[in-house]
């Protein structure tokens, strides 16, 4: 199914995950998969990482046992920067003959390590080639706080709206941790004429390390009151859970009564985690 029909009946509920490094974890990765799917989220996503044909491999194989084994919708993350046509047409048979029709096309981290090739320079490049050539369902990537690399607020919107213009259907978010910022975001996307489904991607904080490394790597506002917290409990690993999932939580619902398109939840491999959140938004969405 494409994703993007989902939209029409409901609010989504879906989560994000990455394939584990080594193909020896793909064995392990079933029990985490089998309490996310009994949690019956619209679709999983799955992470790609940056070159190299063995990650891509890994990201095919897991969104394979998402779709066969656990009959859940799989969406498979692709990155456009280091690689060229003839790399993304293998991609695509590959997708297209294993029935996978979802799609979250990104340009992917620059990055000193890896070469980049001239065929395409940003995500909407990667979107408009794939939808001449193929019929899949596109997601991308949008960042309610400014991507990282961007000069300023209107010029972003410009180019998210070239990249829906390309065929992106339906807009995946970077974490926030305050709301605000998605809600104004999603606002002067309706102003700038972009209207399909915006959906916010959380992440529940579980340790302050990770929070650390969040912030520092996509720039999310670390919001005052969020901080007191992480500074009050960062000693007592049970004590941060609890308000790392109450955060987030406050903020889904938030969300949810303010009528957006649906929940993208980053679960960190951590089905722990998106048991815990879903059960706290059960009667809800
Ligand atoms: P783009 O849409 O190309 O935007 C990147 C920058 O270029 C922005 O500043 C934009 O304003 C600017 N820009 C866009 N078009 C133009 C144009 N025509 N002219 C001038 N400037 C332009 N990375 C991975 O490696 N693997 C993953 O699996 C992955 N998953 C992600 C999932 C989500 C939901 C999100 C939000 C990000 C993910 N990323 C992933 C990170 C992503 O690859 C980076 O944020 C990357 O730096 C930008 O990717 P993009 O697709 O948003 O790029």
């Amino acid at each position: 199914m494409k994703i993007s029909e989902i939209y029409e009946h409901k609010k989504s509920l879906s989560f994000e995950i990455f394939p584990p490094k080594k193909d020896s974890e793909l064995k392990n990765i079933d029990a985490t998969l089998e309490v996310l799917c009994e949690l019956k989220p619209d679709f999983i996503s799955v992470t790609f990482g940056a070159g190299g044909s063995s990650n891509c491999n890994r990201t095919i194989e897991l969104a394979k046992k998402i779709k066969f084994n656990y009959h859940v919708e799989p969406v498979v993350h692709l990155t456009c920067l280091s690689y060229n046509k003839a790399e993304i047409d293998e991609f695509s048979r590959v997708l297209k003959s294993e029935g996978i029709q979802n799609v979250l096309a990104l340009r992917g981290d620059r990055n000193p390590d890896i070469p980049e090739k001239d065929d395409f320079k940003h995500a909407s490049d990667l979107i408009t080639y794939l939808k001449q050539n193929e019929d899949f369902c596109i997601a991308g990537a949008c960042y309610p706080e400014c991507h990282p690399e961007s000069e300023n607020r209107i010029l972003e919107m410009k180019h998210l709206r070239t990249k829906v213009n390309a065929g992106a259907e339906v807009l995946l978010s970077q974490l926030f941790f305050d709301n605000d910022y998605f809600f104004r975001f999603v606002e002067d996307c309706r102003i700038s004429g972009i209207e399909v489904p915006v959906i916010p991607g959380i992440m529940p904080v579980i340790n302050a390390a990770q929070i650390k490394r969040m912030v520092t790597m996509c720039g999310a506002s670390f919001p005052v009151r969020f901080q007191k917290i992480i500074n009050k409990y960062e000693n007592n690993k049970e004590a941060l859970f609890d308000a790392g999932m109450s955060y987030a939580l406050s903020q889904i619902i938030d969300l949810l009564a303010n009528d957006i398109d649906g929940i993208h939840l980053y679960t960190m491999n951590n089905p722990t985690v998106a048991k815990r959140i879903c059960e706290g938004i059960k009667n809800i969405i």
